[in-house]
C-alpha cells in the first residue's frame, strides 16, 4: 500500500514539511482556477493583476469580492485536518501553501507559511492599517466601491495579485534547506517560485512525495507519486502511522 510507504517515509524523516496547493481544497468546493472549472475559464486573469488594480480598484473590487465571497464559504476537508494532526504529533514540521483560503490555519495547523497570502485579510495601500476582509466585504455590500481606509487610501486584500512577487519566499526556502522530506499535495508544481521548495529539499539531499491529481514536471525526480484523491489518502497515512506508533509503544 502506497499509503503505508508514505507514512514509514513521514516516521523515518527529522524534518518533514508540507508543500500544498490548489488540489489541496477542491475537495472543500474550491475549484482549481487553472483547471477545467476554473475561475479563469469564465473571467479574464487580467481582473486579478496589479495593474488593474492601480488602474481601476472599483472594477478590481466587483470581480474579486465575488471571488473572495466563495471561499469564505469554504470549510477545511480530511485532507488539511490530516495534515494538523500530523503536526501535532510533531511529524509535520512546517506547512507552505500557495493557498490563500485560510483552511489549514482554520483545521488547526499552526505553523503555515503563505506564498500567495491570505484573503481572510485587507490592508490599505497608503498606511498598511489592515483589515478582516469579511467587514470589507460587508461594506462593499453596503455600496462602498472601492473601499478606503480612513486615511483615504484604497483597501486590498493581502494577497499576491498576478505582477507582484511571492511573500516569505526566503523563509520557505529557507525551510526546505533544513527539510529531509518534502509531502508536495495538490500542486501541479509549475508556478515559479513555489516549485523551487520540492526542488531545494531535493538538491539537500531530501526526499520528495508527490500527491496530485494530473502529472507535474517533477513526477521524475520524486521518490514516490501518488495519484489518489487526497482527502482520502492523507487520513490513510494518518491511521497508518497511528497504528504503527501504537505498535511501537505497545
Ligand atoms: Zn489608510
Amino acid at each position: 500500500m502506497e499509503c503505508d510507504k508514505v507514512g514509514d517515509m513521514i516516521l523515518t524523516s527529522t524534518f518533514a514539511i508540507a508543500f500544498t496547493g490548489a488540489g489541496i481544497s477542491t475537495a472543500s468546493g474550491i475549484p482549481d482556477f487553472r483547471g477545467p472549472n476554473g475561475l479563469w475559464k469564465k473571467y479574464s486573469p487580467e481582473l486579478a493583476t496589479i495593474d488593474y488594480f492601480n488602474k481601476d480598484p472599483k472594477g478590481f473590487w466587483e470581480f474579486y469580492s465575488l471571488r473572495m465571497r466563495g471561499l469564505f464559504t469554504a470549510l477545511p476537508n480530511k485532507a488539511h485536518y490530516a495534515l494538523a494532526e500530523l503536526e501535532k504529533l510533531g511529524l509535520i514540521k512546517a506547512i507552505i501553501t500557495q493557498n490563500i483560503d485560510g483552511l489549514h490555519q482554520l483545521a488547526g495547523s499552526k505553523n503555515v507559511i503563505e506564498l500567495h497570502g491570505t484573503m481572510r485579510k485587507c490592508y490599505c495601500v497608503r498606511c498598511l492599517k489592515t483589515y478582516d476582509s469579511q467587514q470589507i466585504l460587508k461594506r462593499i455590500d453596503e455600496g462602498e466601491l472601492p473601499p478606503k481606509c480612513e486615511c483615504g487610501g484604497v483597501i486590498r486584500p493581502d494577497v499576491v495579485l498576478f505582477g507582484e512577487p511571492v511573500y516569505n519566499i526566503s523563509e520557505a526556502i529557507q525551510i526546505a534547506r533544513e527539510s529531509d522530506l518534502v509531502l508536495s499535495i495538490g500542486s501541479s508544481l509549475t508556478v515559479y517560485p513555489a516549485n523551487l521548495i520540492p526542488l531545494t529539499v531535493k538538491e539537500n539531499g531530501g526526499k520528495l512525495i508527490i500527491l496530485n491529481a494530473e502529472e507535474t514536471p517533477l513526477d521524475s525526480i520524486a521518490d514516490i507519486v501518488v495519484r489518489e484523491r487526497v482527502e482520502e489518502f492523507l487520513p490513510c497515512v494518518v491511521n497508518y502511522i497511528k497504528n504503527q506508533t501504537l505498535h511501537r509503544s505497545s
